[in-house]
């Protein structure tokens, strides 16, 4: 039977779009552990994380059980700025590698924060707005969720704090300057603002900061200042929720073209990108309707699957946040100056984390060389220069693609294509004048963060 040609880009219409998010959790057969209140050791409760989030994203936090929940009317109307996002058959890709494999993968990385972080931006600007708060703060490592967080804040009018991971706001100046293009306070961390801010300081002068301790920062201005709160842009649960937008449009997408992936692909660095694009297909491995592999790619310098403890943790350098069972690789732990492009985040999504320890999906750790070498293959076929941590995924996809050549299997790869790397060209030089290095932790480096994991 001749198939009828897949476009190269395909875009639900806007009628199409999703009108719910998926909640994984409710299909899942055991339940993430839940998050403990660091003062009395309890599970918390949503009352109990009030004063750091909104309440409706407390309440979204919590929620194990609610299947589908609707996305508002406003969160809609500015999804529809920039989405649908589309849904791409790689076929230069395919062509360039000789692989009988077909190879789609879905891209978030129109609009300007560059990745897919905007769509759950907007959902937490959009509660904070509905709740009357007066201000939010959030942390930014690499940057891009700063500047996702920004253009929401922006758009519904709420002041924003942003503290910015110290080597990134050196590295990444016009990451900053978007920001503040879009009015928000950036702050290098860590700074003398807070508490945190000066205890790191005091014992690590020099520090290039790290994204768990911006993120204690974060969190202390929000507690400490009347009508804030604070949101953060990965690892959560209600992220998560948010992202299940990536999976809902591309699974109608692919059922529109009479597809359905084999193996679906995404880096990992706290989770959110992976766990909203598998989220549908995930429910299908979940319900026994299909049985999809599921890949989670992640850097040799940051191994928190591969090479992380499944343990309660602190999601902060700072230890003030609710502690969560999820793979860690210890909350002081830092990866290595040399390691360039994104995805250093020492945890791992709980919801993710339960699903990898109960064998529903796999994980592998990539060096960054390989990982550039790609994105610049990918860069020169699909004309889209990638984010490094995008590429991650882009390089989980292009071997699985040669495995195939080897086998002559016809398999229908899916990957997330999260977002573009324009702000990444000091990586990208390092790549080309071959100066950057692989690091890869030595086993006693690892120890030093599981040393200091909370004993639960
Ligand atoms: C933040 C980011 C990631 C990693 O975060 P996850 O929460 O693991 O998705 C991946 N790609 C891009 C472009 C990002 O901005």
């Amino acid at each position: 039977m001749k198939q009828s040609k897949i476009p190269h880009r395909f875009y639900l219409t806007e009628d199409q779009m999703p009108k719910q998010w998926y909640n994984l959790r409710a299909d899942m057969k055991e339940q993430p552990e839940p998050m403990l209140n660091p003062a009395t050791g309890k599970p918390a409760q949503a009352e109990d994380l009030y004063p750091v989030f909104c309440e409706k994203l407390a309440k979204q936090e919590m929620d194990g059980k609610t299947r589908y929940i609707d996305i508002p009317e406003e969160v809609q109307e500015m999804y529809k700025i920039y989405r649908p996002s589309p849904l791409v058959r790689a076929y230069q890709l395919e062509r360039a590698l000789g692989t009988p494999a077909k190879i789609y993968y879905k891209f978030e990385g129109n609009n300007t924060s560059g990745s897919h972080k905007l769509n759950s931006a907007i959902a937490q600007a959009y509660y904070a707005k509905e709740e009357g708060l007066k201000g939010l703060t959030t942390e930014t490592g690499a940057g891009q969720w700063g500047t996702a967080l920004s253009e929401a804040c922006a758009y519904f009018d709420i002041p924003l704090t942003v503290y910015m991971v110290k080597t990134s706001y050196e590295q990444k100046p016009f990451r900053k300057t978007i920001m503040q293009t879009f009015d928000a306070d950036v702050i290098p961390s860590p700074s003398m603002t807070t508490n945190a801010g000066r205890a790191i300081l005091e014992t690590n002068p020099n520090t290039s900061g790290s994204l768990g301790c911006a993120i204690s920062e974060a969190v202390e201005k929000a507690v400490t200042t009347e009508g804030h709160r604070y949101v953060l842009g990965s690892v959560l649960n209600q992220v998560l929720l948010h992202q299940s937008i990536i999976g809902l449009e591309t699974k109608q997408a692919m059922e529109l073209l009479g597809e359905y992936p084999d193996i679906v692909i995404g880096c990992a660095g706290g989770g959110s990108n992976l766990g909203g694009l598998i989220a549908p297909f995930m429910q299908d491995k979940l319900m026994g309707k299909a049985d999809p592999e599921i890949l989670a790619i992640e850097p040799v310098s940051c191994p928190s699957f591969t090479r992380g403890k499944y343990a309660y943790d602190f999601c902060d350098t700072g230890k003030i946040t609710p502690m969560a069972k999820m793979y860690t690789l210890g909350c002081g732990f830092i990866p290595s100056a040399d390691h360039a492009g994104g995805l250093r985040y020492h945890g791992m999504s709980p919801i993710l984390s339960k699903l990898y320890h109960d064998g529903y999906m796999k994980a592998k750790s990539v060096a960054q060389t390989k990982v550039f070498e790609v994105a610049n293959l990918f860069a020169k076929y699909e004309t889209i220069l990638p984010a490094p941590e995008s590429a991650h995924a882009i390089l989980g996809a292009v071997e699985e693609a040669l495995r195939c050549k080897e086998t002559g299997e016809e398999k229908t790869i899916l990957f997330g294509l999260t977002g573009t790397g324009y702000f990444d060209m000091t990586a990208y030089a390092s790549y080309k004048d071959g100066s950057m290095k692989d690091y890869i932790p030595t086993d006693e480096d690892l120890q030093k963060g599981f040393d200091a994991l909370p004993q639960i």
